[in-house]
């Protein structure tokens, strides 16, 4: 066995925007993990939603966002990005007027290499999340391996789903000899009738600390929920999420029917004119790190503390 070193995990090197927006491009994945939200919620009713769009409409809806917003971050998630039809080419439009943040599965080699010779690096970053029970190390330690070699900042993450917490060590350590760093992110949902993170047992979240190597800091956020209902925050003002449909909501919290704040394929549309209370319980999402003031964002990620 190879000795153990320490992983490298990427710094971000995306200029901070005034304004971010996730992005939900499709509801389609080539897995079916049993902890994600959208295997929960059913992809067929929710495939319905998607309004899939050509690289040229893309460009165009995203052109008009720059001329009203300036230089944005988009945050692109749902489902699984790298299986939108001509991904590496829509990136491409959209990467004229934005930078972009892609989380994937990491999974296709194809349409990532397609991916890693079109796209410029110092506009498009990735969080890849490592999903045990249906990936292949090799194949997606690969995949992660050759997006940085192409000069991308490209990371990684597990969910510690507690159907999966045991291994997470030596998936650690593994990823380690291969240079790289894992992260891990606390799981928000249901397992076996009882409801997470609150139902993590004190040992289960001396464990999870365990490997993540300290007590409090970016990674632990959300082992001890803090209700956050009331606090300003800038969601819907300078950050906003959008459904596949086009529909813009402050958040994913606050992204049922009946809370959207407009279309992104609107023309006329417009973010908030100023921030306002959260009317969640919890940012389950880590979405607080683009809308609150950086120093409040901080003070949870580091201090575990909400002012
Ligand atoms: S890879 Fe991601 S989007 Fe696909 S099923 Fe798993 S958690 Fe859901
Ligand atoms: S604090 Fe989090 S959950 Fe609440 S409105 Fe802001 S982004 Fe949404």
């Amino acid at each position: 066995m190879t000795a153990e070193r320490p992983g490298l995990n990427m710094d971000s090197r995306l200029p901070r925007r005034q304004v971010v927006f996730a992005w939900d491009m499709h509801y389609a994945c080539n897995y079916r993990c049993p902890y994600c939200f959208y295997t929960v919620a059913g992809w067929e009713e929710l495939a319905k939603k998607c309004a899939y769009k050509s690289a040229a409409e893309w460009g165009e809806v995203w052109r008009r966002i720059a001329a009203k917003y300036g230089r944005c971050q988009l945050r692109i998630t749902a489902g699984e990005p790298f299986t939108y039809p001509e991904f590496a080419g829509v990136v491409a439009a959209v990467t004229d007027h934005h930078d972009v943040q892609i989380t994937t599965n990491g999974s296709l080699p194809g349409p990532i290499a397609d991916f890693a010779s079109r796209i410029d690096p110092s506009r498009a970053e990735l969080d890849c999340t490592f999903h045990p029970l249906v990936s292949d190390y090799r194949l997606f330690a690969d995949n992660v391996l050759l997006l940085r070699k192409k000069g991308f900042v490209a990371n990684v993450c597990y969910l510690a789903w507690p159907g999966q917490t045991k291994p997470m060590m030596d998936f650690k350590r593994r990823f380690a000899e291969d240079g790289i760093h894992m992260n891990l992110a606390v799981f928000w949902g249901r397992y076996q009738g009882r409801d997470y993170p609150q139902a993590y047992t004190a040992e289960e979240k001396a464990w999870i600390k365990s490997v993540i190597g300290q007590d409090c800091g970016p990674e632990t956020v959300g082992l001890e929920p803090i209700s956050v209902k009331g606090k300003l925050c800038r969601a819907g003002h300078t950050y906003a999420d959008i459904q596949a449909d086009g529909k813009v909501y402050r958040c994913g919290q606050l992204g049922r029917e009946g809370q959207s704040i407009g279309s992104i394929l609107d023309p006329a549309f417009a973010l908030q004119a100023a921030a306002q209370p959260c009317a969640a319980d919890y940012c389950r999402c880590k979405e607080y790190q683009s809308a609150w003031e950086p120093e409040d964002a901080r003070d949870l990620d580091h201090k575990g503390v909400v002012r």
